[in-house]
């Protein structure tokens, strides 16, 4: 059945609900989110429809559905969980020609209620005509990931400069080209900013100038871990918007797979003692691209704040003018914990967590390991796999008693994890039994010692510790 569109402007209008459940709550919300005056018809109300009632946010009619309930009403919905009344309740509103709606009866009703992705004023309705409302409902669940919250407080920009906008483009063609510009440009990246004012700033200065060019922007993404899923509705909205993208070599390929296809993509990444780009040249890359008027994604793993020279990009980039803004990412510690069945915190063993750098023999010695040794809290070393037993000595000589648990978590969160629990007693070798390889991340503290019993994703954790026999494990791990 086809049906035909309309957005109904129904502010400060009589509008009727028959039934007092929690369907016709949710079918109230709605009305009163778009302004109108309802009353409720039912028996009974629920929590929250006599919550209502209460604060008089609505109206109540008690009793049974009777046809002089439809009063002025310009529109019915009828929510009860009994067909013959809502038959009754859509009978008497068809005699009237009051549109009506009976919640999951599309052949009852003169209306149906789309799902609706809301950027308000910008709305946007779906509907399967009935057919398939799951469909509709999945549609909405996939535009609501990739429509940026920002093109609300867009189209207000827009309403508000209208008259403007009219006035400099007089032609049709011109106007047009210049809401795409304004669109596709800068403004939405300063709303997403919380900076409304600047937005309109810039608006206003596209408006004066002949052809705008757009400033170019740098976003300093986090791509968390690795699984796709991890990545924030944010991320994904930049990534597909992006013109550049400029990412690390542990940014991983499912991610980089969400971004738009036509994206140019570079990788700037280091592997160990590989750089084959320098942090200079990486900056030079994203001034480069900025100024040509390019939305640039500088995309890291994990958060672009933890370990990931975030800062340094950020700071050349503002004493460079080129607009910036930051998407954290679920940093390797709290992946990997997580994937791992590891709680960094937990009431019986640890008050406390660090996130410590490892990767270099400067870094090590750079630490404060008295307190890193410190009892009852959890440290998390990001790590290249080569530091592991320097860092071992260096925990044992600072007084960190050698049967605290450890965690290796090689590969967080991707399909290829492996996670591997033993002691700070028995860490020598483990990286030659295991062949571990980049990226690991290491757990030390009594936590870590729950993953053997609390570990939900992918291959159950190894065991490698001296009181369950070297050789054992060690068959296992060749096998
Ligand atoms: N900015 C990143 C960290 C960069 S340092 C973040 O917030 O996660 C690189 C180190 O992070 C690696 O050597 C490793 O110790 C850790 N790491 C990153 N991703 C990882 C993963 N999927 N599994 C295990 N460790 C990881």
């Amino acid at each position: 059945m086809k049906l035909y569109p309309l957005f109904a402007r129904l502010q400060n209008l009589p509008v009727l609900v028959v039934g007092g459940g929690e369907v016709a709550a949710r079918k109230t919300r709605a009305l009163l989110d778009a302004g109108a005056d309802v009353t409720v018809g039912a028996p009974r109300l629920s929590d929250q429809l006599a919550q209502w009632r209460e604060s008089a946010t609505i109206r109540h009619i008690v009793g049974d559905f009777d046809e002089s309930w439809l009063g002025d009403a310009w529109l019915v919905v009828a929510a009860t969980d009994d067909n013959a009344v809502n038959r009754r309740v859509a009978n008497a509103a068809t005699a009237r020609r009051i549109f009506i709606n009976v919640v999951d009866d599309a052949e009852l009703s003169t209306f149906h209620v789309p799902a609706v992705i809301d950027r308000a004023p910008l709305q946007i309705a779906i509907s399967s005509g009935g057919a398939a409302p799951m469909l509709a409902r999945w549609l909405r669940e996939r535009l609501e990931t990739l429509l940026d919250h920002a093109l609300g407080p867009l189209a207000d920009l827009l309403d508000r400069s209208r008259d403007r906008i009219r006035v400099r483009f007089r032609d049709l063609s011109a106007r047009r080209a210049f809401y795409t510009r304004v669109i596709e440009g800068d403004a939405i990246a300063l709303l997403r900013r919380n900076r409304p004012r600047e937005a309109q700033k810039e608006l206003d200065r596209a408006l004066l100038a002949e052809r705008t060019r757009p400033l170019g922007t740098v976003a300093l993404v986090g791509a968390g871990p690795g699984d796709p899923g991890l990545l924030t509705l944010r991320a994904l909205r930049v990534l597909n918007e992006a013109d550049v993208i400029l990412h690390d070599r542990l940014v991983s390929d499912a991610v980089l797979d969400l971004a738009r296809r036509d994206a140019e993509r570079i990788e700037v990444g280091k592997q160990a003692g590989n750089h084959h780009v320098s942090q200079e040249q990486i900056h030079e890359l994203l001034l480069r691209h900025a100024r040509a008027g390019r939305r640039v994604v500088r995309l890291k793993g994990g958060d672009p704040f933890i370990f990931g020279r975030g800062g340094e990009e950020m700071e050349f980039l503002r004493a460079n003018a080129v607009p910036y803004e930051v998407v954290p990412g679920i940093t390797a510690a709290l992946a990997c914990a997580a994937y791992a069945g590891v709680p960094l915190t937990h009431r019986d063993h640890a008050q406390s967590v660090r996130f410590v750098t490892a990767h270099t023999r400067e870094s090590l010695e750079s630490l404060d390991w008295r307190s890193l040794a410190a009892q009852r809290q959890t440290l998390a070393v990001y790590m290249g796999v080569a530091q592991l037993e320097s860092m071992r000595d260096r925990l044992l000589a600072a007084g960190k008693p050698a049967s605290i648990p450890v965690a290796v978590v090689e590969n967080g969160t991707r399909s290829e994890q492996r996670v591997i629990v033993t002691t700070l007693r028995d860490l020598d070798g483990v990286a030659e039994r295991h062949a571990l390889q980049s990226p690991a991340l290491l757990i030390v503290g009594e936590v870590a010692a729950l993953a053997g019993r609390l570990a939900w994703f992918g291959s159950a954790p190894i065991r490698d510790d001296a009181s369950i026999g070297r050789s054992a494990n060690a068959r296992k791990a060749a096998a």
